[in-house]
């Protein structure tokens, strides 16, 4: 089984990626994680990619394409794969075609931006255990400090309103095409994304009945 998984920051893809990997016995591939690999393990690829982002670049198509060619060659990819986080252009989807071929399923996780900025907005971390919060739906029990080690709560600078305004802008810009493509295709499913995690998942697998 082949899958893409769409879906803006913060719509849980992450969550159901690995909720699927499990289920059907196929890896999880994110591209993000890719690369961190590649540098981690000093490869050539890694090396070149390591270059890139100090300089401050973008990791072109090809590089991320010869990663993922590479990639879904291993053991664990040979009952399938998802892909999390990728493609994320027209240009990109066309390029993974050349890889792999036909996908069985593209999964466009929906949420709406306002649900997404109030859950990101919300969030705090502690900065010394790494607990997370939400300030509405999973406060702590005392405002501002940590439940587990009383250290004061923080929040990430990328969670602000407005950075996630912008990101979430950016990310339906880019993407909007990538959903056309694949609507176009007749693989596209659009699932809700905004609900109880199981459930979600559970709607996801009816719609993958009959898929090998
Ligand atoms: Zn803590």
């Amino acid at each position: 089984m082949k899958l893409v998984l769409i879906g803006c920051p913060g719509a849980g893809k992450g969550t159901q990626a690995k909720m699927l990997s499990k289920k059907f016995d196929i890896a999880h591939i994110s591209t993000g994680d890719l690369l961190r690999e590649q540098i981690k393990n000093g490869t050539e690829l890694g090396k070149k990619v390591q270059q890139i982002m100090e300089e401050g670049g973008l990791v072109s198509d090809d590089i991320v394409s010869a990663m993922l060619a590479e990639r879904i060659q291993a053991d664990d990819c040979k009952k399938g794969y998802i892909l999390d986080g990728y493609p994320r252009n027209v240009e990109q989807a066309e390029g993974l075609y050349d890889i792999v071929g036909d996908l069985d399923k593209v999964i466009c996780y929906e949420v709406e931006d306002k649900v997404i900025v109030d859950r990101m907005v919300g969030r705090r971390s502690c900065p010394n255990c790494g607990k997370m919060y939400h300030i509405s739906y999973n406060p702590p029990k005392t405002e501002g400090v940590c439940d587990e080690c009383g250290t004061a709560l923080i929040q990430r600078k990328d969670d602000n309103e407005e950075t996630v305004v912008n990101r979430l802008k950016v990310y339906h810009e880019t993407t909007a095409p990538v959903i056309d493509y694949y609507e176009k295709k007749g693989i596209l499913l659009r699932t809700n994304g905004v609900g109880d995690i199981n459930e979600i998942f559970e709607n996801v697998c009816k719609a993958l009945e009959g898929i090998k």
